[in-house]
């Protein structure tokens, strides 16, 4: 697990970042100098005056097409910045699918990644060919813009590094983490008692054995009524 992280956001969006940057858990894992995150204008690579960054599809069609020279020249400048290349990560719609078994496996085998962010109709094709980068989806849906994929993916991958979460445990009882592959169980705070709405008597107990038990059965009971497609381990060499 890498004890640091490094993210450059390649985007038309940059100004998008600053507010999600600026707050809680991300803002001190950046002051605390676990996690680093550049964020990068795609424009700035523009070679016209007017700042072109793209163009109408070859063979016609609505839309526009984010330029290949653009986007390759950004990515070998933005790489050169640190001292390894880092993984190029590519949102797209048709991408692999992010869950959690991604977000640990990019985890665990990276610890720099280049984020591109499409718009419009996305990029010229030989973005990929090229770059050969890791293209993501975060979902079955269309944004508008890779920026929320990108925060997605800074967001989930943050968690994973050590330090982070503040006390090392909180991330293996989360729901589809691989020590559990399972949901949490519900939570409760005080009150104990609202509206006549009661916290199970369990959990004021303080009898830990039992409350582990009680979240246990929880975790099983709540997986089987909403995703019992968990409880059947995931398939073979999917994503
Ligand atoms: N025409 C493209 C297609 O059908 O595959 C969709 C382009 S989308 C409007 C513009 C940009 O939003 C994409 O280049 C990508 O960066 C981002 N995007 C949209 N949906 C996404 C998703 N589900 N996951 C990740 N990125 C997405």
């Amino acid at each position: 697990m890498p004890h640091t992280m490094r993210f450059d956001i390649v985007t038309l969006f940059p100004e998008m970042f600053s507010g999600y940057l600026g707050q809680s858990l991300l803002n001190k894992a950046i002051e605390n100098g676990l996690v680093e995150v550049h964020v990068h204008d795609l424009r700035l690579w523009a070679k016209n005056k007017h700042n072109t960054v793209d163009d109408r599809p070859y063979g016609g069609g609505p839309g526009m097409v984010i330029k290949v020279d653009v986007v390759v020249e950004c990515v070998e400048a933005v790489q050169a910045l640190a001292d390894k290349p880092g993984l190029v990560v590519l949102t797209t719609p048709q991408g692999n699918r992010l869950d959690q078994r991604v977000v640990e496996r990019l985890s665990s085998s990276e610890n720099r990644f280049i984020v591109l962010c499409g718009r419009y109709e996305g990029f010229d094709q030989r973005v990929v060919d090229i770059l050969q980068p890791y293209e993501l989806s975060i979902g079955d849906f269309i944004l508008n813009g890779g920026e929320v994929a990108a925060m997605v993916v800074v967001d989930t991958l943050v968690r994973m590094v050590p330090g982070v979460l503040g006390h090392e445990k909180s991330n293996q009882d989360d729901s589809f983490s691989s020590g559990n592959r399972l949901l949490e169980y519900a939570q409760y705070t005080r009150p104990p008692e609202y509206r006549g709405y009661e916290v199970p008597d369990v959990l004021l107990s303080g009898d830990h054995g039992r409350i582990a038990a009680w979240r246990k059965s929880e975790s099983i009971r709540r997986t089987e009524q909403r995703r019992s497609d968990l409880l059947n381990g995931p398939p073979e060499n999917e994503n």
